[in-house]
């Protein structure tokens, strides 16, 4: 049923370019060999650092193509570059790590994969993120491009980069020499499955498109003792509990309305026992935003406010809160080239037609491709939407007022082919785009 989806696309080609119809045509080809690779993807999920499975087969894949292939590029990432003719350089990128999540769709090709993970926790593990729809387009624009050499010219760099879970993966490839050992990109581009489109339909966010992501820890100190003497005490519960209520202020109070910004505590941990003052708290922040200068003043924000309230509940010098920003779990704010995403975006409604094609807001998630962009501000960068939620479980969610499962659920389960071959299409046809298709 699903697997259908491309059947009813004969129908529409009248009204699109011949040229597009081609290339349409030979991702339909493709997906029958697409969906094997996600199939085995799918059921064979590696968590962040560990992608070294899937590594082999991006690596694999594009080899067999004539890319010159690098491995263990920023631990477990793939560089694959085919060099063809003068011309712009341009980067693909799929990002190819899984989450702790056991797969609960109930699908008879799902994940039965099990870990214990670098900090000693039993999880299932699931390609909950649909990082595999990700790899399977990945090798379906390799082929692609490979098999249309004659139609363009210049220097494609395919990418399978690790950990973009933990914030970590782009950032590790480029300081393992991304831009200084391989050929320095002038256009970046990706796409990422999305939960909240239905299938097949292509969402462009020009600007911001995600968001700059920080996890703040935070280390109450308080002095401790008998529940029942509070005054021999600095109680770190209320000190904390104050602290989460003023930081509630930052955005509300201290941040333009015309801004976005989160600030959520989402862990709280303190105390053992009913009749104990703890000597400490800790919580958990997640703290989100656009530009940099938001980003600064939550961050000096969290900071002043833990120590003013401190200050306030008269804690000695000695005891003020401790906070720590988890610098490498940082993912800074993704932005799509405003003018180059309309430019893309005008060029895809070519040939997936103006509904197809539709401007999204931004969303306050994360998603660590910014780096690539951000790394050279000439560097032009889109990553699009791909939506892959089937269109009749789309349509009776709205019917019904139902909530769909969102990215990372363990009840995502995505159209695949819908998604691998609308992604495939539409990364193909920009790279040749750029790189002049005649
Ligand atoms: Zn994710
Ligand atoms: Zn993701």
């Amino acid at each position: 049923m699903m697997r259908a989806f491309w059947m009813g696309a004969a129908a529409l080609a009248l009204a699109v370019p011949v040229s597009a119809q081609t290339l349409r045509g030979e991702v339909q080809a493709q997906m029958p060999s697409l969906m094997a690779i996600y199939d085995d993807l799918h059921a064979n999920p590696e968590l962040s650092f560990m992608e070294v499975r899937s590594a082999g087969i991006l690596a694999a894949e594009a080899r067999k193509l004539g890319f010159e292939v690098t491995e263990k590029v920023g631990g477990t990432g793939v560089v694959a570059v085919m060099k063809n003719g003068p011309g712009p350089i341009v980067m693909v990128r799929a990002d190819m790590d899984a989450l702790p999540v056991t797969e609960q769709t109930g699908l008879p090709g799902a994940s039965k994969v099990r870990v214990t993970t670098a900090e000693g926790v039993e999880t299932g593990v699931m390609h909950a993120c649909g990082h595999d729809t990700h790899m399977a387009a990945w090798v379906g624009v390799a082929r692609l491009m490979a098999a249309n050499k004659d139609k363009w010219s210049g220097t494609l760099v395919m990418i399978g980069q690790p950990a973009e879970e933990r914030g970590a993966g782009a950032r590790m490839m480029l300081e393992d020499g991304l831009y200084t050992r391989f050929p320095k990109p002038e256009y970046v581009l990706a796409f990422h499955d999305a939960a909240q489109f239905p299938a097949g339909m292509i969402g462009y966010a020009p600007g911001y498109a995600l968001a700059n992501v920080d996890s703040v820890d935070i280390l109450v100190k308080g002095v401790g003792g008998h529940g029942a003497y509070p005054q021999t005490t600095k109680d770190p519960i209320v000190l904390a509990s104050r602290i989460v209520g003023a930081l509630q202020t930052l955005v509300s109070r201290e941040i333009s309305p015309l801004d976005s910004a989160v600030v959520t505590v989402g862990s709280f941990h303190a105390g053992a026992k009913h009749n104990i003052i703890s000597d400490e708290a800790r919580l958990q922040l997640t703290v989100r935003s656009y530009t940099d200068a938001v980003r600064d003043h939550l961050l000096d924000g969290i900071a002043r406010i833990a120590k003013g309230e401190a200050i306030a509940a008269g804690m000695p010098e000695d005891r003020m809160p401790v906070v720590t920003v988890q610098k490498d779990e940082y993912t800074p704010a993704t932005f799509n080239t405003p003018e180059f995403t309309e430019d893309m975006a005008t060029f895809l409604k070519t040939s997936f037609g103006e509904t197809r094609v539709v401007k999204v807001p931004p969303v306050m998630g994360g998603e660590d491709f910014g780096r690539f962009a951000r790394a050279d501000k000439d560097i032009k960068s889109l990553i699009i939407w791909v939506g892959g939620v089937p269109q009749a479980e789309f349509d009776a969610a709205k019917k019904e007022g139902r909530t769909l499962p969102s990215l990372h659920s363990p009840f995502w389960a995505p159209d695949a082919p819908a998604v691998i071959s609308t992604a495939t299409e539409a990364l193909t046809a920009m790279a040749m785009k750029l790189m002049g298709q005649r």
